[in-house]
């Protein structure tokens, strides 16, 4: 397993846990997971939801538990989705009366396969430390494993101002955006000795330190996997929508774990409207897969296009291609053991088209413009056939699941 990985540092070693039955850390894949943004009390749509996301890829799905109504709806949720089929673990997200909502449904508290916890906002200030043991117990009780999740937005103030006036004391040697990194990386790791003195096991706690910034997400996670050794969840919280979102994630995560830091990640995208839930886990999937750490579906390799493209054609060839191997891949990883390997080339003209083409398993480079109205498609390296006419992009779609099924 640890095969896929081809960072050139080492792995971070860090501690397994076992989430429902996938693996996270101790040198396991980075495991992909993703959030609904469903209300969980309405079951239909969350169990449709969780459903879509595990489909896309997704390896752990986490679900909001805020009150009595989503806890009740959590077993509903767990054996409707039993019933369709869909063997996904289901983390649930706390925070506030977490502690409560777990006492109160024990069904809520069995059904799932991880709590996740914030230490900053666990219940009242006062009783803070108390409900936070009262999570962490009832983890033990249903042996079931805790992410103590800090985010810089619920960032526990008390140690952030103690911290603050140490610096002061000490005449100001960090700044205060450094401060606050210490205080993440504390609150993660001062929340995970408390559970582990309350008698959590190390593999049973992931730690994750959520930042908006790209440059803090990497100094914080740095630090932390200086500190412990426990699994860690990387992720940036508000990263916010479309490209923006996808190349903070990206550059933020993608430094990391060529470094060879994290065990989980989830790309947390704000849906546009209408938009699709599932395309953070295409992301998540596509980020591990072009850095070489894991392979999820085969490669589309498409050239830009240029002014030897004048028509659409090969552009749409290529999105059909990619859209078409989504589509069937639940059905192809089933079918065809190593199928997420190939790479399929889709090229605008003469110039690149049949060099690119014959280092694909399959690949095809389409007339560009002045160019004789034919296409050589090549397969394993060899010319295999020259597509023309006008249904050249049908033919060639057509191929790729030929040579994919057999
Ligand atoms: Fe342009 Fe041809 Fe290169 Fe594609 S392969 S970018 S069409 S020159």
């Amino acid at each position: 397993m640890t095969g896929y990985y081809s960072s050139p540092f080492p792995r971070r070693a860090s501690v397994g846990v076992d989430v429902g039955g996938v693996m996270v850390g101790g040198g396991a894949p980075v495991v992909v997971q993703s959030m609904t943004n469903t209300d969980t009390a309405d079951i239909d749509g969350t169990v449709a939801q969780v459903a879509a996301l595990h489909r896309a890829g997704s390896e752990l799905v986490r679900i909001t538990v805020d009150r009595d109504e989503s806890a009740a709806a959590v077993p509903k949720i767990r054996d409707r989705l039993a019933r369709l089929g869909v063997d996904v673990p289901l983390v649930g997200d706390f925070h506030y009366i977490g502690h409560k909502l777990l006492a109160d449904h024990p069904g809520c508290a069995e059904a799932l396969a991880k709590y996740r916890i914030n230490p900053g906002n666990v219940g009242f200030k006062d009783k803070k430390d108390k409900q936070f043991a009262d999570i962490v117990e009832m983890a033990i009780r249903y042996d079931k494993p805790v992410r103590i999740g800090v985010n810089w937005g619920s960032l526990d103030q008390e140690l952030l101002t103690r911290l603050m006036n140490e610096n002061q004391d000490n005449g100001f040697p960090m700044t205060a955006q450094e401060v606050t990194r210490e205080a993440i990386v504390q609150s993660a790791i001062l929340s995970a000795h408390m559970a582990e003195e309350i008698g959590l096991g190390r593999d049973r706690i992931i730690l994750s330190a959520k930042v908006s910034g790209v440059q803090d997400l990497i100094a914080v996670y740095a630090e932390l996997a200086k500190r412990c050794d426990h699994a860690l969840h990387l992720g940036l919280t508000e990263a916010g929508m479309g490209s923006k979102g996808i190349v903070a994630s990206s550059a933020s995560m993608g430094i990391l774990l060529q470094q060879g830091i994290g065990d989980t990640i989830r790309i947390s995208l704000t849906p546009e409207p209408g938009g699709d839930r599932t395309r953070e886990v295409q992301v998540s999937q596509e980020l591990l897969q072009t850095m070489g750490f894991r392979q999820f579906v085969p490669i589309v390799a498409a050239c830009p296009g240029c002014g030897r493209t004048t028509s659409t054609v090969f552009q749409e060839l290529a999105q059909n291609i990619q859209e078409d191997i989504r589509r069937n891949m639940p059905v192809w990883r089933t079918r065809y053991p190593g199928v997420e390997q190939l790479k399929v080339a889709v090229m605008g003209c003469i110039v690149n088209g049949p060099g690119e083409s014959k280092h694909a398993d399959i690949g095809i480079s389409l007339p560009g413009t002045g160019e004789t109205p034919s296409a050589p498609v090549f397969i394993d390296g060899q010319k295999a056939a020259t597509l023309r006419g006008p249904n050249i992009a049908a033919d060639f779609e057509k191929m790729v699941t030929e040579y994919i099924e057999n």
